[in-house]
């Protein structure tokens, strides 16, 4: 055998390296990796890193994913962690190993076959998918935004409706199902979409000619926010002429529309689901305590409920949050604040320490309306609630992601990132084209 077998140094590894996880396995790379302290390992199904609130952006082509995009191999070189490109599907909590499926070739023959990954640490973050409910031609009709190929497939249909409409002189309806943020933030970028595709060519479909819906089943948008968000929410809505259908239960997706529970059909080429999430199927296999919508039950601590040495963070975690008497909402910052607990946990865990109990502070929610308009409230779990509106808000906005790329890159890259992203902005078309 050789000594590399015998190695005594804790094996921690990380699977899912999206909001929560590349924050948190960068870290202990430069804290346990860097000091030969412990093996960090990140696994991820894609090679390529985007933040997901980005994605509807990508899905309207105001970003071009390439631009922002991180290489995990990258990464792993410059943050003392090793990347392995792959997909969980079992873990063998005896054993201490997850099982990673096949990797395919382009033509469908196995590249790789399956492997055994060792862990005395693990870490669930695999975020979610949209949860269809079941709901009939949900999963057949309707476009959804989890993974970035499905925004840049998103982005490629919208382009070829634009052109469909432009050289049929007709209309172009999107629906959108969910009045969350997601499906708002998608909403005032398609308004914006809508504008500049105008000004670059695509001149016979005006504005007015695309019709954007946002079909919601509660009785007000963002329903988990407070009142006067949703309020002023739906007044921009309404300045961008988005139409919003409030009480309208989903029953039915068709090649031709969505149907709702009052009988209603909603017209549109391009659906959009963007209502509800669970945590991967897979997770429900797991022998791991799991809810309703799959993801792991946690204590405070963050490990799981069963099994002292596996964490899980972001949205696959179900976290109570006993102020709301709920659970920690699927949020970039709980995944962000989750990261960071997580990392001193194990420290504290490798050093026969007590464990910390995760507290979920609710820094208020902000709502992006495109280039037009930002809403939010700020500081919504310290007793109160500040709204604010237009270019404060947007900036705060933006300023969330510049916390993320903080956590991976530091202060002096995020500079250079900064400067180079404004450079390439003004060379570059304000939207993809092709
Ligand atoms: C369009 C959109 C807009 C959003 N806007 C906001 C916003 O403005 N503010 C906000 O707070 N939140 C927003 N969110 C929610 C936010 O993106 C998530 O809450 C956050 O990304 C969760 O982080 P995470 O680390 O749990 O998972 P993710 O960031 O989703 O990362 C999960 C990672 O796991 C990998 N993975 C999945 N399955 C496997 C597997 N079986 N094996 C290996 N790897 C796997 C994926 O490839 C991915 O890299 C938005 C979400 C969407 C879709």
């Amino acid at each position: 055998m050789s000594s590399k077998q015998h190695n005594p140094i804790p094996k921690i590894v990380v699977v899912g390296g999206g909001a929560g996880g590349l924050e948190l396995v960068t870290r202990l790379g430069n804290s346990l990796g860097r000091r030969g302290e412990a093996e960090i390992t990140l696994v991820d199904c894609s090679k390529t890193h985007v933040w997901k609130p980005l994605l509807h952006e990508v899905a309207a082509g105001t970003l071009d994913s390439h631009e922002d995009e991180l290489e995990y191999l990258a990464q792993a070189n410059t943050n003392h962690f090793r990347f392995i490109l792959g997909r969980m599907q079992g873990l063998d909590g005896q054993a201490k190993t997850i099982r990673l499926a096949p990797i395919l070739d382009s033509v469908g023959a196995v590249l790789v076959p399956v492997r055994d990954v060792r862990y005395d640490i693990l870490v669930m973050a695999v975020g979610s998918v949209c949860n269809d409910y079941g709901i009939k031609g949900v999963a057949e009709h309707c476009m959804f935004l989890d993974t970035t190929e499905q925004a840049e497939r998103f982005q490629e249909r919208l382009m070829e409706e634009y052109v469909r409409a432009h050289v049929t002189k007709g209309k172009l309806e999107v629906v959108i199902i969910g009045g969350g943020a997601t499906g708002i933030e998608l909403a005032a970028q398609l308004h914006e979409v809508s504008h500049l595709l105008n000004t670059y060519g695509l001149d016979r479909v005006k504005p007015a000619d695309v019709k954007l819906s946002i079909v919601e089943a509660s009785p007000r948008l963002l329903p988990e926010l407070p009142a006067r968000l949703s309020d002023a929410t739906l007044r921009e809505l309404h300045k961008l002429g988005v139409d919003v259908l409030l009480k309208q239960r989903v029953v039915e997706v068709s090649p031709a529309g969505v149907k709702t529970d009052s009988g209603q059909v909603i017209p549109g080429r391009i659906k959009v689901w963007a209502a509800g999430i669970k945590a991967p199927d897979f997770m429900k296999t797991l022998g791991l305590e799991t809810n309703r919508a799959n993801q792991l039950v946690v204590r405070p601590t963050l490990q799981s409920s069963g099994d002292d040495g596996i964490f899980a963070i972001g949205d696959c975690a179900a976290c109570p949050w006993p102020e709301r008497n709920g659970q920690v909402p699927p949020r970039a910052q709980s995944a962000h604040q989750m990261a960071d607990l997580v990392h001193d946990n194990i420290l504290r865990q490798l050093k026969g320490r007590g464990l910390k109990e995760y507290r979920y502070r609710d820094y208020g929610s902000l709502v992006s309306l495109g280039k037009f308009s930002t809403v939010g409230n700020l500081m919504g779990g310290l007793g109160g609630s500040l709204m604010i509106e237009g270019f404060v808000a947007r900036m705060v906005y933006l300023s969330l992601y510049k916390m993320h790329q903080l956590a991976l890159f530091g202060v002096f890259r995020v500079g250079m990132l900064t400067l180079s992203h404004f450079f390439r902005r003004s060379v570059h078309p304000k939207i993809k084209l092709h």
